[in-house]
This record gives structure tokens, C-alpha cells and sequence, in this order.
């Protein structure tokens, strides 16, 4: 096993994870095209690793909904401090009239 076949074994759980960049899977892809060994270690892994992946969240979608959801709020809270700054100024004109 050359030293290029250590990495590659290194990084062929994350590979059959899906978790590696674009360029590093094709250099994986590449290696194992090119080295029998390692495609043997691949598809020894490859049912071991898959069953056990986590699905990665639609972070995207996760942010988006954090975001209605904070809008609402603030929109919450603007139509709350408007209603009191309204009654504030309603009482403050009826209290300036009744002093007159
Ligand atoms: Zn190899």
C-alpha cells in the first residue's frame, strides 16, 4: 500500500458517505478506477458505511422557516410597541386637555 492508498482508505468512509467535497470524491472515483486494492476496500465498505449514514437536514429549508418565523415575530412586536405608543399619545392628549 502506497502512501496515496493510505489517504484514500482514510477517506473512503466519508466517500461512500457522500461527505466529501467534489474534488476530493473525484480523486477518490480517479484512484479507485486505477488501484484494485482499494476498490476491494471500497466495496467491502460501501454496505457497512451506507446503512449507518445520518441524512444530511435541507439546512436551506431549516433557515428559511427560521426566518418566516422570525419576521412574524418582529411584525409582532412592531403592531405591539405601535398600539402602545398610540395609547400612550392618546392618554398624554387627553391628560394635556383636561389640565386646560
Ligand atoms: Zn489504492
Amino acid at each position: 500500500m502506497n502512501a496515496s492508498c493510505e489517504i484514500i482508505r482514510d477517506l473512503l468512509p466519508l466517500y461512500v458517505d457522500g461527505a466529501l467535497s467534489d474534488a476530493s470524491a473525484a480523486l477518490v472515483r480517479e484512484h479507485l478506477r486505477e488501484c484494485h486494492p482499494c476498490r476491494l476496500n471500497y466495496r467491502q465498505l460501501k454496505p457497512v458505511v451506507k446503512p449507518c449514514a445520518v441524512p444530511v437536514p435541507d439546512s436551506r429549508t431549516e433557515y428559511g422557516e427560521f426566518l418566516r418565523r422570525l419576521r412574524t415575530r418582529r411584525t409582532i412586536l412592531q403592531a405591539s410597541v405601535a398600539a402602545s405608543m398610540a395609547t400612550m399619545a392618546t392618554l398624554a392628549i387627553v391628560a394635556w386637555a383636561k389640565r386646560r
